[in-house]
C-alpha cells in the first residue's frame, strides 16, 4: 500500500517549497492510486496557530491538491505520544535525564572551546538517585556504535556514525513529547510507505530511523527534495519576492500554472514543460527529482501563466477575474460581458492582474486621452476620422471582430487613409491609450452603441 503524507508546521502561510513538497507526495500517491494524508505538526503550540491553520488549507485547496485522510492533528495525538514514550522507558530504550540546562550549556561551551562536536556526554544514562518528581526530560538510549544509514531515493546512500547521533530528548520537562518522536510515531501509525519532504530534514532521518527501530515499526522509504533557491542561490526567502503560495493566487496567476511551474522545480521528464495535471499525474515519479536544488525563475512562471490565461475558457477566466476588478473598483461587469472582454486581453496578459488593469476602459470610458498620440496627427484629420468613423460604425449592425476591422479597411480606401491614420486615434478614443486590443475586438467586446458614444466624445 502506498501512503504518503505532506506534514506542514502551521506556523506560517503555505510556502512555495511546502506546496511543491505537498504536490510530489499528491503526484506520487495519484500516479501510484496511494493515500494521500495531510498531518498537521502543531506540537509547537507557541508558535502554531489556527490562522495557519486556514491559510495551509486553503492554499492546497486552491493548489487543487486534495487529500483522502485527515487533517489529522498532532496536538490531539498527545497521549499515544506518552504511552510510546513509557514503553521505551519500560524497555530501558530510554532513560530519565536531569541534567540541568545550564549544565548542558557549560559542556557544550568547553566542547566548543576544545573543537569537539557538542554532544551530550550521557550522564544520566546510569543515573537512578534523582527523585522523579524533580524537573527531568527523557532521552533516547540511541546506539553509540555502528552507524545508521538508508537509501534515499533522490540523494543515494546516506551514512551518518552512531557516534555523532547523541540521545535524542524525546520528552521535555514538562511532558511534551518532541518533534522527532512525534514525526516516527505518526508515520509509523499511518502506515507511511514513503516519506517524501524536503532536505532540511535528511539530519533528522538517522534519528527517526533508529526510534523506529527501538519502537519495532517498520522503517519507510525516503525521499529527500532539494531546496529551492532564489536567483542569489541563496535559500528561497521573502526577499526574493512572494513566497506564500495564496499571494501567487492574489498576484493574478492561475493554479494549474502554479502547479506547472512547481513541478518543474526539481522533477523533469525529457524536454516537456507544459504538462496538464493528467499529464503529471501519468508521467511524474520519485526516480526522476534531480539531486541539485533549484532556482526559482520568475519569468517562467509568467511565461507558463500567459500560457495558461490563453488557454483558458473566458467564462472561466472572467470569474477569476472578477475579485481583481472589484479590488479596482469594478463591481458591475455586466456591460459589457465580461467574457467577451476577457476573450480581447487572454493574448496579451501574463497575470490577471495585469489584465485586470487592461480591462478597466471598458468598464470607465476614458476621462482623458492619451494626448501624445493623439498629437501625431492633425487636428482636421482626427475630426474627419471620428465622423467617419462614427458614421460607418452608427450604420452597420454588429458583427465579428473580423467584419468591424473589415469596416474599417473600408473607412481607409474611402478616405485614402492608412491605417494606423486611423487605428491610432480610434484605439485612444476607446481606451484613452495606445495598449489595447485591436480595433474590432474592442467593439465587439464594448458593443457597437458605446464604441460609437466614446468616438463622438473624442471627436467633440
Ligand atoms: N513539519 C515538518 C516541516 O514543516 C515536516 C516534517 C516531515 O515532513 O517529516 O518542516
Amino acid at each position: 500500500d502506498l501512503r504518503v503524507r505532506f506534514a506542514p508546521s502551521p506556523t506560517g502561510y503555505l510556502h512555495v517549497g511546502g506546496a511543491r513538497t505537498a504536490l510530489f507526495n499528491w503526484l506520487y500517491a495519484r500516479h501510484f492510486g496511494g493515500t494521500f494524508i495531510l498531518r498537521i505538526e502543531d506540537t509547537d503550540t507557541e508558535r502554531s496557530t489556527k490562522e495557519s491553520v486556514d491559510a495551509i488549507l486553503q492554499g492546497m485547496e486552491w493548489l487543487g491538491l486534495d487529500w483522502d485522510e485527515g487533517p489529522f492533528y498532532q496536538t490531539d495525538n498527545f497521549p499515544l505520544y506518552k504511552q510510546h514514550v513509557r514503553t521505551l522507558l519500560d524497555q530501558g530504550k530510554a532513560y530519565r535525564c536531569w541534567c540541568r540546562p545550564e549544565e548542558l550549556e557549560a559542556k557544550r561551551e568547553a566542547a566548543m572551546a576544545e573543537g569537539r562536536k557538542p554532544k551530550y556526554d550521557g550522564t544520566c544514562r546510569h543515573r537512578q538517585d534523582q527523585p522523579l518528581d524533580q524537573p527531568h526530560v527523557i532521552r533516547f538510549r540511541a546506539p553509540e556504535e555502528g552507524e545508521t544509514a538508508f537509501n534515499d531515493l533522490i540523494k543515494g546512500r546516506i551514512v551518518f556514525p552512531n557516534a555523532e547521533l547523541d540521545d535524542l530528548i524525546i520528552s521535555r520537562t514538562d511532558g511534551t513529547p518532541t518533534y522527532n518522536f512525534c514525526v516516527v510515531i505518526d508515520d509509523a501509525l499511518m502506515r507511511i510507505s514513503h516519506v517524501i519532504r524536503g532536505d532540511d530534514h535528511v539530519n533528522n532521518t538517522p534519528r527517526q530511523i533508529q526510534l523506529y527501530e527501538a519502537l519495532g515499526y517498520p522503517v519507510p522509504l525516503f525521499a529527500h527534495v532539494p531546496m529551492i533557491l532564489g536567483s542569489d542561490k541563496a535559500r528561497l526567502s521573502k526577499r526574493h519576492g512572494a513566497t506564500s503560495v495564496i499571494a501567487y493566487r492574489d498576484m493574478g496567476y492561475l493554479p494549474e500554472a502554479l502547479n506547472n511551474y512547481l513541478v518543474r522545480l526539481g522533477w523533469s521528464h525529457g524536454d516537456d514543460e507544459i504538462f496538464s495535471r493528467d499529464e503529471m499525474v501519468e508521467k511524474f515519479d520519485i526516480a526522476n527529482v534531480g539531486r541539485s536544488a533549484s532556482v526559482f525563475n520568475p519569468e517562467k512562471l509568467n511565461w507558463l501563466n500567459a500560457h495558461y490565461i490563453k488557454q483558458s475558457a473566458p467564462d472561466r477566466l472572467a470569474e477569476l477575474l472578477r475579485p481583481h476588478l472589484a479590488s479596482r473598483g469594478v463591481t458591475d461587469t455586466t456591460t459589457p460581458g465580461l467574457a467577451g472582454v476577457v476573450a480581447t486581453l487572454q493574448e496579451r496578459s501574463q497575470t490577471l492582474e495585469e489584465m485586470a488593469e487592461r480591462a478597466l476602459f471598458y468598464y470607465r470610458a476614458p476621462e482623458s486621452y492619451d494626448e501624445a498620440a493623439l498629437a501625431k496627427f492633425e487636428a482636421a484629420h482626427l475630426t474627419a476620422v471620428f465622423a467617419a468613423v462614427a458614421a460607418k460604425l452608427s450604420a452597420a449592425t454588429v458583427g465579428s471582430a473580423a467584419e468591424i476591422d473589415g469596416l474599417f479597411k473600408d473607412i481607409c480606401t474611402e478616405n485614402n487613409w492608412k491605417m494606423p491614420q486611423v487605428g491610432q486615434p480610434v484605439r485612444v478614443a476607446l481606451s484613452g491609450g495606445t495598449q489595447a486590443p485591436g480595433i474590432g475586438e474592442i467593439v465587439t467586446a464594448l458593443g457597437m452603441p458605446e464604441s460609437v458614444a466614446r468616438i463622438q466624445r473624442a471627436g467633440a
